[in-house]
């Protein structure tokens, strides 16, 4: 008899527990599943954790990242210094609010927005900085701060993969200028779809809710006034009721993603040829384990290799730049050599909190089969 086939391994997968589908349950019999208490609830509850600075609620991060933007009053004329090696949203959002996106290459090591060539990027019409944690690890806010400061510029940290990180100690989010979280599924945790902002003041926060929701202010006497476009990003009690139930676990969640990373570490099978990430245990969230293919390596041919292997391979991400859409403005391939390489090499491997040790080592033996075979 043949021995029993191990299940196949995602990239990522959330962790539910029951207590929060009875939660979810409870909102959908209570008469009020949208906008309510449950997300008044989590508002408070990530702004307790932020040290008291205002946090707002919105139904993705892109909205909320979009929405910054407004409340920064970044819009048409204007430059937004950023990083090419992330997901499409975080340029995406400039475009939006009729700014332009400035790319500036990555370091090859920690694979983040490079502050020295983002220092040299500043021009008169530059605004604001918008940097990227990628795979959890963060920027230098010490430095980005200081570019910031220097030159009289906002700064959006799309912190979407980084919740829990830490900057020498202190908790991405609980200080800086505005940053933003995403609650989306493959995130540290999750909402099922959602995000937020955390911001400076309370101006702040109720600008953004008016933006929220089409521009509407509510009067004491039941009435409204409209004196700003707005657009229609609220977040639902059923996703805060995930969302609260998700962030009581977020610390063990990461714990548990820093020990399957160290077993990674340990159990990499190097004589590969892979690149590894920066090992971070102080900063980094291990959002994501990302090494690079050897150079030369196929990466179709790789990922299904590891697919029959019944390992699931996510690719985060190609440089964005070289998108059509972004190719229309003027972007092309050789602008952006770091990026562009580790866009072309990347590989995120199984990470989640409910992984065994055991699944580890299963991902660190099938890239040795893969690899030896020539499957990539
Ligand atoms: C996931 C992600 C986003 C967008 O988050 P959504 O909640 O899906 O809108 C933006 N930027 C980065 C870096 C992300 O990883």
């Amino acid at each position: 008899m043949n021995a029993p086939l191990s299940p196949f391994l995602p990239f990522t997968r959330p962790s539910i527990d029951e207590e929060t589908i009875a939660a979810v349950a409870d909102v959908l019999r209570s008469g009020w599943i949208t906008t309510g208490p449950r997300c008044s609830e989590l508002e408070a509850a990530l702004s307790a954790r932020y040290g008291g600075r205002p946090v707002r609620l919105a139904s993705s991060a892109t909205a909320a990242l979009g929405i910054a933007l407004r409340v920064a009053g970044i819009g048409a004329g204007d430059e937004v210094i950023t990083t090419p090696l992330s997901w499409v949203a975080t340029a995406n959002v400039v475009l939006e609010v009729g700014a332009t996106p400035v790319f500036v290459d990555v370091d090859a090591a920690t694979r983040n927005i490079d502050l020295e060539q983002a220092a040299a990027a500043v021009t008169p019409r530059t605004r604001a900085l918008l940097p990227v944690d990628l795979a959890g690890l963060p920027v230098d806010r010490d430095r980005l701060h200081a570019l910031a400061a220097r030159h009289g510029l906002r700064v959006i940290e799309d912190a979407a993969q980084s919740m829990g990180a830490r900057w020498r100690a202190r908790e991405i989010g609980s200080f800086g200028d505005l940053v933003s979280f995403s609650f989306h599924p493959n995130k540290n945790m999750t909402s099922i779809e959602g995000g937020c902002l955390v911001m400076n003041d309370e101006a702040e926060a109720r600008r953004f809710e008016k933006l929220r929701l089409q521009g509407v202010t509510r009067h004491a006497d039941g009435g409204m006034d409209v004196d700003v476009l707005g657009g229609k990003s609220n977040l639902t009690d059923v996703a805060a009721a995930v969302g609260l139930g998700q962030l009581r676990h977020l610390d063990a969640f990461n714990a548990r993603r820093h020990q399957l990373a160290r077993r990674y570490f340990e159990r990499f099978p190097r004589a590969l040829g892979f690149e590894l990430p920066v090992a971070d245990f102080e900063q980094s969230n291990w959002h994501m384990f990302q090494p690079l293919l050897p150079a030369g390596s196929d990466r179709g041919r790789f990922i299904e290799a590891m697919r029959a292997e019944g390992i699931g391979v996510g690719v985060h991400y190609p440089a964005l730049h070289l998108f059509t859409l972004y190719r229309a403005r003027g972007h092309r391939e050789g602008q952006f050599p770091h990026a562009e390489d580790i866009g072309r090499r990347t590989v995120t491997l199984p990470l989640f909190p409910a992984m065994a040790d055991a699944d580890v080592d299963r991902v660190c033996a099938a890239l040795e089969r893969v690899l030896r075979r020539g499957g990539a």
